[in-house]
């Protein structure tokens, strides 16, 4: 008989739902919202039921699998596991264990997937990869300007009188912020949204405004300067509680309104409008992920930091500069899980950098790479060069659900558990602060296994197996340690399926900053620790004709990759009704100037690759842009990071993945 539980989404997203999966004789038949879960309310999207169709397809991985003579064998698991813990052993033996690469992503949020650190820790550091393909440069940006990056509880935004959504499409990525916007439009709010494309978020928006790809933090400064020259600043907070802003000063006087308005291509009238929106406090931003993804990326998020700074937007209920809300991870204890102590060796590629390290290592050698939670050969950028990497290690292990294009690749592909066939607990540091846990609900198909239970049996054959000895209550209870004070315990999280956690629901309330000198920082002072002057910059795009006139002649249109609709990345791709095919999102000039009807082929191209797909005119998008959904698959059309860059922003390591110039023909 069909049986409800409740549960929780693993994926990689900022709503975090809580889910009801209906399971019956065996099989999860059902994945709908928990309407009894506090933030997300019984409302799911189609990712999250998608994963009905995730744990039950046909073509899940069933056994382990050996490439042998460029053919996938299925073998035992007591083989697969004997040849790889042979293999690292051996390597560890003969190169040290640096010479085996650890890659990890976030395809699953669930707190126990951390534990693949734990194995690589014990088996005495591997090589691990720094950096981030998503929201690394923002992040970098905010601890230099706050000390951390948080934001404000997710209900506070109803205390806000204008609320600026930037970069941000939150009806395809954040559907319980969307649903927040239309109450708080209700409630009076004003809504604008920020963005080159007119996206279905702006479609509610009271006001939409069209910007240049990448020229975000300079119209946050143009924004400033306005407030400024109204005189509608926060005098009392600049005064109290910052650092640096007699040279913010200078660097604003540096450059004209009228310049600023060329640049971004926002007119005059526009940012003055905008000064007057933020000054009308509170009034709260709301950044997307994207806009950190350009060589200006860390730069830009501080430009926007220091708009809510000026206007008096933070620490204040209604007002905020949201953007992630890292104290949501920092609650669990992840150190004693991963045993970070416990590494003796230890090296550091960065993730955009990963290829050409992987090719140019030494001392020792790449020999080994082994992959979980990700899909590398579309997710990272500059996707020839990342094949051409994978391929030259002598074993490439993947553990997933699917032969994806990653796993195509392997020497050995071990079949994993999905969330509804492991107990795990779930949480998201981009947008709510409740933690979800997610009970076993079912055996996994064939000789799927948990990916802790793979560690373990490596472990064992490895010598750590002690390290490995715990139940699942007891890797969950290490996890929550630190929040049994506060009266949370597993016992207690079982019951109630989602508990609030302890965290500042108004951040940096009383101007108290977590900063070296406790202020809010205009020059940061953290920057200035790590190599650089620490001071805000009128910087911009690598990519873009005013700092490279001769590459933008040659390629004229910026190229943004947004989140798919129906796919956590390259996750859904293979289970779609439809086949999915390569989509060309164009701006309206694009096809007027280059004579194109929507729906004809055309190829996108640049000095690093091309792609093909069709095309679609976007009816409202600024001028030159493109949009192509990232996560691909090869066989669907290829993946977008066939032409983005492998670049690094300019602080924290990020990706510059929008930092991409293209141009686009028709295939005749
Ligand atoms: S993908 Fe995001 S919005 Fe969709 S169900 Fe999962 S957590 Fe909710």
């Amino acid at each position: 008989m069909a049986k409800v539980f409740q549960s929780a989404c693993p994926l990689n997203c900022w709503d975090s739902c809580g889910f009801h999966v209906t399971v019956d004789g065996g099989k999860v038949i059902k994945v709908d919202g928990d309407p009894n879960h506090p933030i997300t309310k019984g409302k799911i999207c189609g990712r999250g039921r998608m994963l009905e169709k995730r744990t039950n397809s046909q073509n899940r991985l069933l056994y382990p699998l050996k490439k042998i003579d460029g053919e996938f064998k299925q073998i035992s698991w007591e083989k697969a596991l004997d040849e790889i813990a042979f293999h690292l052993k051996e390597i560890k033996e003969e190169y040290g264990p640096l010479a085996v690469l650890h890659s990890h992503d976030y395809a699953n949020n669930g707190a126990l997937k951390n534990l693949d650190q734990r194995f690589f820790n014990c088996f005495g550091g591997v090589t691990e990869l720094k950096g981030s393909l998503c929201w690394g440069a923002g992040i970098e940006a905010q601890k230099w300007d706050f000390g951390d990056a948080y934001s404000h509880a997710p209900i506070d935004i109803l205390n806000s009188k204008n609320i600026v959504i930037w970069g941000r499409n939150v009806a395809r990525t954040n559907m319980h912020l969307y649903e927040n916007l239309q109450l708080a439009k209700k409630n009076g709010a004003k809504l604008f949204v920020i963005d080159p494309i007119h996206n279905a978020t702006a479609k509610i928006a009271d006001q939409y405004i069209s910007v240049k790809p990448g020229m975000d933090g300079l119209l946050a400064a143009g924004i400033i300067k306005e407030i400024l020259r109204l005189k509608l600043e926060d005098s009392k907070f600049l005064n109290d509680h910052t650092l640096g802003f007699e040279e913010f000063l200078k660097l604003l006087n540096s450059i004209s309104l009228e310049e600023i308005s060329k640049k971004t291509e926002v007119t005059i009238e526009m940012i003055t409008t905008l000064a007057y929106i933020f000054a009308d406090r509170p009034t709260s931003i709301h950044m997307g992920l994207g806009m950190q993804r350009y060589k200006n990326g860390g730069n830009t998020i501080r430009l926007i930091d220091a708009l809510a700074a000026v206007s008096g937007n933070i620490g204040i209920s209604g007002g905020g500069a949201n953007y992630a809300n890292l104290q949501v991870g920092q609650s669990f204890s992840f150190s004693e899980l991963t045993r970070s102590d416990a590494k003796e060796y230890h090296r550091q590629f960065t993730m955009m950098k990963q290829a050409e390290e992987i090719l140019e290592a030494v001392n020792p050698e790449i020999k080994m790479i082994i992959v979980t939670c990700g899909n590398p050969l579309l997710q990272v950028p500059n996707s020839n060069l990342v094949k051409k990497a994978f391929s030259s290690v002598s074993k490439l292990v993947v553990i997933d659900h699917y032969m994806t294009d990653t796993a195509m690749l392997a020497d050995y592909v071990l079949p994993a558990a999905t969330s509804f066939e492991e107990e795990d607990i779930y949480y998201s540091s981009m947008y709510h602060h409740y933690v979800n846990y997610g009970p076993k609900l079912l055996e996994p198909p064939g000789e799927a296994k948990p990916d802790l239970w793979i560690w373990g049996q490596l472990a064992n054959r490895l010598g750590f197996g002690e390290e490995f000895n715990y139940s699942r209550d007891e890797w969950l209870e290490m996890c929550i340690k630190h929040l049994e004070p506060f009266g949370i315990t597993l016992a207690k999280l079982k019951q109630q399926n989602f508990i609030e956690l302890p965290v500042e629901k108004i951040p940096w309330e009383g101007g108290h900053f977590k900063t070296p000198s406790g202020k809010y920082e205009f020059t940061s002072q953290l920057g200035q620790l790590k190599g650089d002057s620490g001071k805000l910059k009128l910087s911009l795009p690598e990519e873009s004709k005013w700092n490279n006139p001769k590459l933008a002649k040659e390629f004229p249109y910026s190229l943004l990759t947004i989140h798919p609709l129906r796919s956590n990345h390259s996750q859904n791709y293979h289970l779609l009704p439809k086949e999915p095919s390569v989509k060309i999102e164009v701006a309206q000039n694009i096809a007027e100037e280059l004579q194109l009807q929507e729906g004809e082929r055309v190829r996108v191209w640049n000095n690093r690759g091309e792609i093909e797909g069709y095309l679609s005119i976007l009816k409202q998008a600024h001028p030159n842009t493109i949009n192509i959904d990232e996560g691909i698959w090869t066989r669907f059309g290829g993946s977008v990071n066939l032409l983005t860059s492998n670049g690094e922003s300019d602080n924290g390591l990020g990706s510059i993945l929008y930092d991409c110039l293209v141009n686009l023909e028709k295939i005749k």
